[in-house]
């Protein structure tokens, strides 16, 4: 074990959405910045765009696996979670929504508070989109930075047919570059959403926000696998963790720890320091949305030149269940078809073969709906150890029926669809992982029914912050991660001035 004598401003454990934007935003204003980050670099290889090697093999999956029961599931089964410089960012998609302004309602902030920030996220992340078109978008004072790129076939099948049935299908605004000339250009690859983009064009927050760090402040530690938070009574001295290269405990300090290890791994990491919770919330509350994707098969080939069409989006249903639930229905998406190779590893065994043979044929719609935050759906710390002497991570997670009803107001509409584009029979798949974790440290005013104020600092402690998804008290009914920028940017002006 050995401690390291810098002492920095900031320790921020993990690289995703949030500790990025953090880590960027905190450098701006002088800070020294240390990034702790439990996975290694992304190797941007012929291997990255490979199915086999990211969607089976887990080329980029954790050796600390979660163990995750759901969906009635007797036992817990191991779950391996993305690891590695950027976070889930760099496998995501790029749709990059704001939360609407009814989804504010039970928080204790509103949109106006988050206003400014997400403009500031959006010109960060390069997201090219349309103002117009997107029946239910919160007001924006300005247009986004970039248009969107040009349509591709299957999604102009998807705009015709929602046109068709009256619905206002619209640009899912887009965190890929398709206009910075002065960056690496997208060349719509269609291995995007999962995938790492090995030519950095997607806006991730590798290239968004730490490359554009100012790189004298921010010391980026990576394969650094954070355990333990160390405290003197209600202040954070610093952190304990096991460097995988050094192969030994290190100690680090600093004067403030924020934790972005993602909703699932920041609440373990906080129960893991057995930090004092006043409200008991710490670890619940996990949500993920309630997804499902729709394959409609088609009499002829949907995609034949294999081209990335994440492009439109549907909202027309998004307040259809708020008097009935208060929560959002949500939004129908483009989304891509899995690679042939991959195939036989997510379908069912008796549909392996013909499911590889149609793959051509069929095109899908991704169903995104709010799931109702639930303290029984928790995070907490197993009993047993792994191999790097910490305790494991232990995940319980159900959806209540009246989720999945929900999920279906879309399920149905998307079916509506792809039948008026052509489509033929419908396979529908529920989504089991936790790509869009969020809630485990809900904030709020009131330090008896929230884990973190409304800065993100951990009520009670002086020092200890969370900027992640874990603050979101709900789910909304779209895609988290701008919203996760938006929000450590905002707390970046609350704790030190960051100007956007
Ligand atoms: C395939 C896929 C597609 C997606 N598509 C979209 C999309 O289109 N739009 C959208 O908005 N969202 C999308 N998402 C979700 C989005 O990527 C996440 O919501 C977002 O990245 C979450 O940010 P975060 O800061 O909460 O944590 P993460 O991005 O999960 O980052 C957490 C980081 O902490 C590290 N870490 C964990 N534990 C430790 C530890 N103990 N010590 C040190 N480091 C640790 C992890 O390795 C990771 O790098 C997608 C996700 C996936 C997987
Ligand atoms: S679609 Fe574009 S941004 Fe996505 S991986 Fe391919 S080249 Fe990169």
């Amino acid at each position: 074990m050995s401690m390291n004598s810098a002492v920095f401003d900031y320790i921020i454990v993990g690289s995703g959405m949030g500790g990025s934007a953090a880590a960027y935003a905190l450098t701006k204003v002088g800070k020294r910045v240390l990034l702790l980050e439990a996975g290694g670099m992304i190797q941007r290889d012929e291997k990255d765009w490979n199915g086999l090697e990211i969607l089976v093999k887990g080329r980029y999956k954790s050796d600390r696996p979660i163990a995750i029961k759901q969906y009635d599931q007797k036992s817990y089964q191991p779950q391996g979670q993305e690891e590695v410089l950027g976070g889930k960012t760099m496998f995501y998609g790029g749709a990059c929504f704001r939360l609407r302004e009814n989804d504010f309602a039970s928080w204790d902030l509103s949109y106006d508070d988050f206003s400014s920030w997400y403009s500031h996220a959006e010109a960060l992340l390069e997201v090219h989109g349309e103002k117009l078109g997107d029946p239910h978008m919160p007001s924006m004072q300005s247009d986004y930075p970039y248009r969107p790129s040009t349509l591709a076939a299957p999604s102009r099948r998807i705009v015709e047919a929602a046109k068709a049935l009256g619905l206002q299908p619209f640009r899912i605004p887009m965190a890929i570059n398709t206009s910075n000339q002065k960056r690496p250009l997208c060349i719509a690859c269609n291995t995007c959403d999962g995938f790492p983009c090995k030519l950095e064009a997607k806006n991730e927050a590798v290239t968004c926000f730490l490359r554009r760090a100012d790189q004298d402040l921010l010391h980026i530690e990576t394969e650094f696998i954070v355990d333990t938070i160390e405290c003197e009574g209600k202040q954070a001295v610093g952190v304990r963790g096991f460097a995988k290269r050094k192969k030994k405990f290190e100690h680090y300090r600093a004067d403030r720890v924020i934790v972005c290890a993602g909703a699932i791994d920041s609440a373990a990491l906080l129960l893991r320091s057995k930090v004092h919770d006043v409200s008991g919330q710490l670890g619940r509350n996990l949500m993920r949305h309630c997804n499902s994707v729709v394959g409609c098969l088609f009499p002829y080939q949907t995609n034949p030149t294999n081209v990335f069409h994440k492009q439109v989006a549907i909202s027309d249903l998004y307040e259809q269940d708020r008097a009935q639930s208060g929560l959002a229905a949500g939004v129908i998406q483009d989304i891509y078809m899995p690679p042939k190779e991959v195939l036989p590893y997510f379908v069912p065994f008796g549909i392996k073969n013909i499911t590889k043979l149609l793959r051509g044929y069929i095109q899908n719609l991704l169903c995104i709906t709010e799931d109702q935050a639930l303290a029984s759906n928790r995070v907490e710390v197993a009993a047993d150890k792994n191999q790097y002497g910490m305790y494991n991570t232990r995940v319980t997670h159900q959806y209540l029926q009246s989720d999945i009803a929900r999920n279906k107001i879309l399920v149905k509409a998307a079916k509506r669809i792809l039948r008026k584009a052509g489509g033929l029979g419908f396979m529908v798949r529920k989504i089991d992982s936790f790509s869009h974790a969020v809630g485990t440290a809900r904030f709020g005013q009131d330090a008896r029914t929230s884990v973190l104020d409304l800065d993100c600092r951990l009520h009670g402690y002086d020092n200890i912050f969370v900027l992640d998804g874990s603050f979101m008290p709900t789910s909304a009914g779209v895609n988290p991660s701008l919203t996760i920028a938006a929000n450590a940017l905002r707390v970046c002006h609350q704790l030190e001035g960051y100007q956007a």
